[in-house]
């Protein structure tokens, strides 16, 4: 029979509010893709690779090139010294690097201490590996947590933490002293931390993604995880990358062989070729998604919406409740999507427990006529 946790396993919210969208012809801002198509010269090499190049095995750790990429640019934007060979591993996005990470590293009984508002994959994944859920509740507006919420959630059974930073779907960065602080926990709990670091590319306002693994004692104990999907803004892509030191990595590898084996070589040797030559990508894709979220922010400002800050991501929230709305986030969702045609996430649903159910996640990587129709009909919606 169907394993208890695929039971009664719901579609995920994002598969959700994306079938209304397609079904009543509405706005999407709930599932987060951009609408544009991707940079041209990153198709342009997947598409020759694909009609001139190998469409056989590439390595099953991946290939030399994009893992030399890979490397080398973890090294420019955040100082870090990865050894190619023996330290990265590319999967099939960071869905794939996620599963393998929980499959190779967790043994039934296991603690694994996560926070909510967790991405939906992280606890069916950490559940169907036999780990014991620890949950720590964060909530709006800072979504931060502090030293007593640590205490309550590690035990002398901890094995792993996961963390999000840029945080999906707040939208935050966690700060300086509270990534020390959680580095601090895992060392003296001799902890592994899953990072999750999709959105590390995704930040605004000058601010700097720090990760995990560069804190003191975490170079050993930390697999952070990356998406060229999210570097490069094609999220259907599916490439992502497992970088951790040489013990942890040969694990990862081990999960990864027998979960895809293999990544497809030419969408590899476009994100090479993307990471080798960015032009100003890396500049230039964050300050206009920060525009984008400046003009929504704005006009649902101005309809009377309040609207929480939004640090990274491609998500910014509003807060039902001091909007003056008093239905709670999954019902103004789909009376939303249903009569005013404008897609959103419901915040409830990243939570497993105590859902905060007042918050209301919009994607802002939109043309700039979408978002200001989105607007208008949120403020139809909000009546
Ligand atoms: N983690 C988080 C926090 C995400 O937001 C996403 C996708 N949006 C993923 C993992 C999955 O990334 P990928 O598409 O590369 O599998
Ligand atoms: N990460 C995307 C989001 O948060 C969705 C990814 C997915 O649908 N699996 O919207």
């Amino acid at each position: 029979m169907v394993h208890p946790v695929y039971a009664d396993l719901p579609t995920t919210i994002f598969e959700e509010m994306s079938g209304l969208a397609r079904q009543l012809g509405a706005i999407n801002l709930g599932q987060g893709f951009p609408d544009d198509a991707g940079p041209m010269a990153l198709r342009q090499k997947a598409g020759e690779a694909l009609i001139t190049g190998t469409n056989q095995y590439p390595p099953m750790r991946g290939l030399p090139a994009l893992r030399q990429a890979v490397a080398a640019h973890y090294g420019r934007t955040q100082r870090l010294d990865l050894d190619w060979e023996s330290e990265i591993v590319v999967t099939s996005g960071a869905t794939e690097a996620l599963a393998a990470a929980f499959l190779s590293l967790i043994s039934p009984g296991d603690e694994v201490v996560l926070f909510q508002p967790l991405y939906d994959a992280y606890l069916p994944m950490v559940k169907r590996a036999g780990g014991v859920p620890k949950l720590v509740r964060l909530t709006p507006p800072h979504w931060r947590f502090d030293r007593a919420m640590l205490e309550a959630a590690f035990s002398d059974r901890t094995r792993m933490v996961v963390l999000n930073t840029p945080l999906n779907p707040a939208g935050v960065i966690t700060p300086d002293e509270d990534l020390a602080l959680l580095a601090e926990f895992c060392v003296s709990h001799d902890a592994i931390a899953v990072c999750d670091e999709v959105w590390e590319a995704v930040v605004f306002d000058d601010r700097q993604h720090r990760p995990l693994i560069s804190y003191p004692g975490m170079r050993d104990r930390c697999v952070k995880i990356g998406s060229a999907g999210k570097m490069f803004g094609m999220t259907g892509w599916k490439v992502g990358f497992l970088c951790a030191a040489p013990t942890l990595t040969k694990a990862l590898a081990g999960a990864h062989q027998f979960l895809t084996f293999t990544t497809p070589p030419n969408l590899q040797e476009a994100v090479a070729f993307g990471l080798e030559n960015p032009g100003d990508w890396f500049e230039a894709m964050p300050t206009g998604l920060q525009r984008s979220r400046d003009r929504l922010a704005t006009g649902l400002r101005d309809a009377g919406f309040a609207v929480l800050d939004s640090g990274g991501t491609y998500f910014l929230n509003v807060d039902l409740t001091a909007s003056g709305i008093d239905e709670d986030d999954r019902t103004f969702a789909l009376r939303a999507v249903r009569d005013h045609g404008v897609a959103s996430i419901p915040v409830s649903a990243f939570y497993a427990e105590d859902p905060v159910r007042h918050i209301l996640r919009l994607c802002f990587a939109k043309a700039d006529e979408t978002l200001d129709e989105a607007v208008k009909r949120l403020a139809e919606a909000r009546g």
